[in-house]
């Protein structure tokens, strides 16, 4: 820790860390949010060095933000399955076969971002999809597509991506909790199944959830996203009680190690590297979607 901290005065480096991260990756940084908090912040700070502890499509962000700023990634093999899923070849071919514009989930590596119309998050996808005219390609999330297809009017083809961990959370897995805790409240993220979805008292991004469970009178809830969210809600919450799903653990969020932000401070490495042209691209939708803010 003492290293740490040393390193990050003298790189005058800002960790930014995403809820999924591993508590002590939590413990010592600057900032937790979600995607568009940690846009955000990534946009307004003045440190020359970011050390984002999230996964691939979230330090790109960063950086296309951020083009002159050094973007370190402690761990590179840290990619997001959801991102992986999109072929842009198919996805321009659906362009041309549909003639809609694509918004696409922030969870999209630069390459996609930078043939989107615009991106969005889970945070301010409803918004985002109704300021546009037309019809739609929403890309990757098919549930998160599904959710935001519930309150627009527009027409909406859905990539069929999706997170192999809000996916894996069952309603068998919910019921189980709901028996055990009946007064909890469930918080689902958008990112899980129809049939999640349909249970829950509210369906959010995580800095949504946390910002209801922190204005709501309840005092218990069933957590339906990553695991880890819920060391942050205790952490600020510790009047409240918050009960996880076991088995909802993203393992590439999990790969970025205390470890490896203090050798990545010192090496200066991994180090985000795109290319001008991308970044040029990638921002438009970005900027876009940044001036929306949230739902
Ligand atoms: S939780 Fe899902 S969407 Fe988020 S990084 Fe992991 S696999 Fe990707």
């Amino acid at each position: 820790m003492e290293k740490l901290e040393k390193l990050k005065k003298k790189r005058n480096a800002i960790i930014l860390a995403h809820n999924y991260q591993r508590p002590e990756i939590q413990d010592v940084a600057d900032f937790v949010g979600d995607s568009l908090a940690l846009a955000m912040k990534a946009k307004e700070t003045d440190a020359d060095v970011i050390v984002f502890c999230g996964v691939d499509f979230m330090a790109q962000s960063a950086k296309i933000i951020n083009p002159d700023k050094i973007v370190l990634f402690p761990d590179d093999t840290a990619k997001c399955p959801m991102a992986a899923m999109v072929d842009i070849d198919a996805l321009l071919h659906w362009k041309k076969k549909y003639g809609y514009d694509i918004v696409s989930y922030i969870n999209t590596t630069a390459e996609v971002k930078a043939i989107s119309d615009i991106c969005c998050t889970s945070a301010n996808a409803i918004k985002v999809v109704r300021s546009m005219p037309n019809g739609i390609i929403f890309v990757p999330d098919e549930n998160l597509g599904k959710y935001v297809k519930r309150f627009v009017n527009n027409e909406m083809v859905l990539w069929p991506g999706f997170c192999p961990t809000h996916l894996g959370i069952t309603k068998k897995d919910v019921i189980k909790l709901k028996q055990k805790y009946p007064n909890a409240e469930l918080l689902a993220h958008p990112e899980c199944t129809e049939e999640i979805i349909d249970l829950a008292n509210k369906v959010a991004s995580t800095e949504g959830m946390v910002k209801y469970a922190k204005e709501s009178d309840a005092k218990e809830f069933i957590i339906a996203s990553e695991r880890e969210l819920c060391y942050r809600m205790k952490k600020e919450m510790p009047q409240k009680k918050f009960y996880s799903i076991e088995n909802a653990v993203c393992p590439t969020m999990k790969k970025i190690t205390l470890e490896k932000v203090v050798k990545s401070l010192e090496k200066m490495k991994p180090e985000i590297k795109l290319s001008k042209e991308i970044i040029e691209k990638a921002i438009i939708p970005l900027e876009k979607m940044l001036k929306i803010g949230r739902d």
